[in-house]
């Protein structure tokens, strides 16, 4: 086991867009094995390396019977269905909100092996893929909740007995609901 620990909220590096993956290497696929092992071992649906203190293009999932990673992934929606579900974050511990998403999209990446994958989800998964992608933006679901929500969350973070009292920043995602990134 590789676990490691998993920054939270008020942490910079979760504000702090990632870099792509340039070498498909053996620190890469280590990488792979500490998001896998720790997103396992805390029961979690997806871990992006921001929330390991790496700022890389990489997450690994594992919901809805889908398991794997991506690396440099982009989503887009398939249509133009959305859900409103609950929503968490382990860098978030303990708290959960309904958030807006695409209902269906088509994750494209790359393995650690450098070889190209595709990735359909819907529900559960199209919301994992779409969080960790946010994930690899600096941008945190609290982003996305409604301006009441958003509030009252933010409330929440700021009484969370493991909040540290670092500087709550609100970021706009460069990947709108519909039409993310190809
Ligand atoms: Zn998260």
């Amino acid at each position: 086991m590789t676990v490691q620990p998993i920054r939270l909220f008020g942490d910079p590096v979760l504000r702090t867009p990632a870099v792509e993956v340039a070498d498909f290497d053996k620190e890469l696929h280590k990488l792979v094995k500490d998001l896998w092992d720790t997103m396992e071992s805390q029961g979690g649906a997806g871990l992006a390396a921001p929330q390991l203190g790496v700022g890389l293009r990489v997450f690994t999932y594992h919901c809805d019977g889908a398991s794997g990673h991506l690396v440099n992934p982009t989503w887009v929606a398939t249509d133009e269905d959305t859900q409103l579900g609950e929503e968490g974050c382990l860098s978030i511990p303990g708290l959960y909100w309904d958030c807006v998403r695409a209902k269906n999209v088509v994750a494209r990446g790359w393995n650690m092996h450098g070889e190209p994958v595709q990735l359909e989800g819907s529900d559960l998964l199209a919301r994992c893929l779409q969080h960790e992608t946010d994930h690899l933006d600096g941008v945190l679901f609290v982003d996305r909740l409604d301006a009441d929500t958003r509030k009252a969350a933010m409330k929440e973070i700021r009484q969370a007995e493991w909040f540290d009292g670092g500087t709550p920043v609100i970021k706009q995602s460069p990947h709108p609901l519909f039409g993310g990134a190809v």
